[in-house]
């Protein structure tokens, strides 16, 4: 018995399916999850002492690589001034000036410590802005695990087959309107059915938690022409995809304004942060300002600021963006070939550098029925045999892989000589 598959058996004793979060226990592609000793730049290490090439980045966050110098000293020092005061700190005003220097969308904002919390509150800030009730969400998109969000959901609540969780009451559901994502029609039909009863359209513009799917053109702006049209905020998920497709994120990248943006992963370096801002008119409804009611023990806390402000500061550096755009598009295209010579249907998606891989014959995914049809067996027998030679993707063909600036040439021969053979096996 390997030392994880011994943790997971003890883990399994003390801690719900052994795990703090559910698609790490590889309940998407079975077998024992690998527990992780170490991490260092595009690499990872687990406790047997196998290193691996990680493409998973922690879910997104670690865009910098693991371990980055600059933000472990920065944490090292900041720490030494105490680790959290419940009181107001500077550097929580430095990192509100990044965050809205960074995102021009964003006028004020307010941190948290998740992304689920980080939904959570714009989704009632826009509700007690508007004074309506009703949410629209895309089926597959994945908002954290808040009750109203939990409904139709991506990521983890696709790969348990539960799309609604028990334990969330059908009263708390019932104002969560499903539409499906790259359908503006289906958009369109909510909002006139629902007249005067929505108060906000929640959407990732990139979604990662159905695996990767980028937004058909005029998508994202036609969301925006109805949300002018019915007086509904449009609130960005940018958890995943901020500084993720470029320092402006994905509002930059594809030139549309959202009301809110919900912010997480990369913003906190690794530590537990999540963020949401927006126009000041609407943010001026939050407690203290307003009476919409959020607040956190440990928002702003000085150490996840400090990794957060540092990494984003990293993002800065000239041409930051370019090597990580250029590796992630050739993988693409090698991985391909390498499906075509061993004759698996197989395509891929990427924007910049977050990409999804399919099992189908289906030459372009755009939608999510087209990724639950996917063949999630080949898709399986692809991630352990990648695994068993060193590469580490995302277990689950529901979720986005990321490529870190720490990824080389070095792993890229690496991830592709490991395809080869990952490929042949799923060929068999
Ligand atoms: N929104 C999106 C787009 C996400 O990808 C995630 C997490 N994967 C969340 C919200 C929830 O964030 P957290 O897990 O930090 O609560």
């Amino acid at each position: 018995m390997t030392k994880s598959e011994s943790l997971f058996n003890q883990a399994s004793e003390f801690i719900p399916g052994a795990v703090n979060s559910p698609v790490r226990a590889f309940n998407g592609v079975g077998g024992t999850p690998v527990f992780i000793e170490k991490a260092d730049g595009a690499y990872f290490t687990d406790v047997d002492g196998k290193t691996y090439v990680d493409y998973v980045g922690s879910w997104g966050p670690m865009i910098h690589g693991h371990n980055h110098p600059k933000i472990r000293e920065a944490v090292i020092a900041a720490a030494s001034n105490g680790l959290s005061f419940g009181a107001p700190t500077e550097i929580e005003l430095i990192m509100a000036k990044k965050v809205c220097q960074l995102i021009p969308s964003i006028e004020q904002v307010r941190m948290v410590s998740s992304g689920t919390e980080a939904t959570m509150s714009a989704i009632r800030l826009a509700r007690g802005y508007t004074q309506k009730d009703k949410i629209i969400k895309f089926e597959g998109c994945y908002h954290g695990h808040a009750d109203c969000l939990l409904v139709k959901a991506g990521s983890g609540a696709l790969t348990l087959g539960e799309p609604t969780s028990p334990g969330v009451p059908a009263d708390f559901a019932k104002h969560t309107l499903t539409a499906e994502f790259n359908n503006l029609q289906s958009v369109e039909q909510l909002l006139q059915a629902n007249a005067n009863e929505v108060a906000t359209i929640i959407v990732e513009p990139i979604p990662g938690n159905m695996n990767c799917i980028p937004p058909s053109p005029g998508f994202l702006q036609g969301l925006r022409t109805l949300c002018n049209e019915h007086q509904v905020v449009l609130i960005f998920d940018e958890v995943m995809c901020g500084f993720r497709v470029g320092p402006g994120s994905a509002q930059q990248l594809y030139n549309v304004t959202p009301d809110l943006t919900t912010l997480g992963k990369i913003l906190g370096g690794g530590m537990p942060v999540g963020a949401f801002g927006g126009k000041k008119a609407i943010m001026q409804h939050l407690a203290p300002a307003g009476p919409v009611y959020q607040a956190g023990t440990l928002s702003g806390n000085p150490i996840a600021m400090t990794a957060g402000l540092t990494a984003l500061t990293l993002l800065e550096a000239e041409n930051f963006y370019a090597p990580l755009y250029d590796y992630c598009e050739k993988l693409m295209q090698e991985l391909q070939q390498l499906a075509d010579k061993h004759q698996v249907p197989f395509t891929t998606n990427h924007v910049g550098s977050m990409f999804g891989l399919f099992f189908t014959k289906e030459k372009q995914i755009t939608h999510f029925s087209q990724v639950v049809e996917s063949n999630q067996q080949a898709f399986k027998q692809f991630f352990h045999a990648m695994l068993n030679e060193g590469i580490y993707l995302a277990p689950s063909a529901f979720e986005a892989g990321f490529i870190s600036a720490a990824h080389d040439d070095e792993t890229f021969e690496k991830t592709l000589a490991a395809a080869d053979i990952a490929f042949a096996k799923v060929a068999k």
